[in-house]
């Protein structure tokens, strides 16, 4: 595997592989059992598999966690060493010294969910990826769905921009006892820990009630009760459409989809679910 520093140095690398198909999978390391799983995908799908370990400043808020992000670049180098990846891409900066002149915009869809309480978070994901996929030119490029809203405004940012470049996504990679996993969750005090965990076992209730045949706003209800019981402080819990992300009332339907976003301690943490889990693969 090559460690690769310099976009320079990268694109003479990938200019010997142009005959190859070529696979990206952007991450900020800290690489967990999550990210392994996007890699593996890669390899299925593509001859070579690029990892980018960048973490961007520019998706990070004032009084959000750049500085303590966490940092394990030894770990990760044998992480993709063992997983076969032919490239780790690790730039210093990948931002002119003078900062973000030229950045790309989110419209609507970053209005909702995280976009909504991360002013510019998206506009940062969506202009380091631009900056990556010209630096890769990969043929697809892999996201996990533990970032719904990412992975659904980047499938989004393809198609608008008419980028010749394929988003997959990658199934959501949980702990045993079901909370997702997330570079974040080491921030956890064992307490903490637990706490988490009310997170998914919450989704999984609702998916429960849904299943039962109850209204959307019965379902949405018993989960804010059940949240405020466990003491969270809660982002948001909704239930919105998966690909417009757009609210919808009424009775559960195919492509209706539960997310929620909240504080532990410090931790802010995400997770997502189909509100039908029956109906998950019918699609
Ligand atoms: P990050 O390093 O957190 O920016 O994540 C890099 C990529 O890994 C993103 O596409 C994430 O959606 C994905 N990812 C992170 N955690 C998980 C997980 N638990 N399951 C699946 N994909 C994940």
């Amino acid at each position: 595997m090559q460690v690769i520093e310099k976009v320079q140095a990268l694109r003479q690398y990938l200019s010997e592989c142009r005959q190859d198909s070529i696979a990206l999978v952007p991450t900020m390391g800290c690489l967990h059992a999550g990210h392994v799983s996007l890699i593996r995908k890669a390899k299925r799908l593509a001859d070579v598999v690029v990892v980018s370990l960048y973490v961007n400043p520019m998706q990070f808020g004032e009084g959000e966690d750049f500085e303590q992000y966490p940092r394990t670049f030894e770990e990760d180098v044998t992480i993709c060493e063992a997983e076969g990846v032919d490239v780790l891409f690790h730039p210093a900066n990948l931002y002119a010294d003078d900062g973000v002149n030229i950045g790309l915009h989110v419209h609507e869809m970053d209005a909702v969910l995280c976009g909504a309480s991360r002013v510019g978070h998206f506009d940062g994901v969506v202009t380091v990826v631009n900056m990556l996929f010209n630096i890769v030119q990969p043929n697809l490029a892999i996201f996990g769905e533990k970032d719904w809203q990412q992975l659904t405004i980047l499938r989004r940012m393809v198609a608008d921009l008419h980028m010749p470049i394929t988003v997959v996504g990658s199934a959501l990679i949980r702990e045993d006892d079901g909370l997702a996993m997330s570079s974040r969750n080491r921030y956890l005090t064992d307490l903490e820990r637990e706490k988490a965990l009310f997170l998914s076992q919450i989704l999984q209730k609702m998916q429960a009630l849904a299943a039962q045949g109850e209204s959307k706003q019965y379902i949405l209800a018993m989960g804010l009760a059940y949240l405020q019981a466990a003491d969270i402080e809660l982002d948001y819990l909704e239930i919105r459409h998966e690909h417009s992300l757009r609210l919808s009332k009424d009775m559960p339907a195919l492509g209706d989809r539960i997310f929620v976003a909240a504080t532990i301690g410090k931790t802010r943490l995400i997770d997502n679910m189909p509100l039908l889990k029956i109906l998950e693969n019918v699609a």
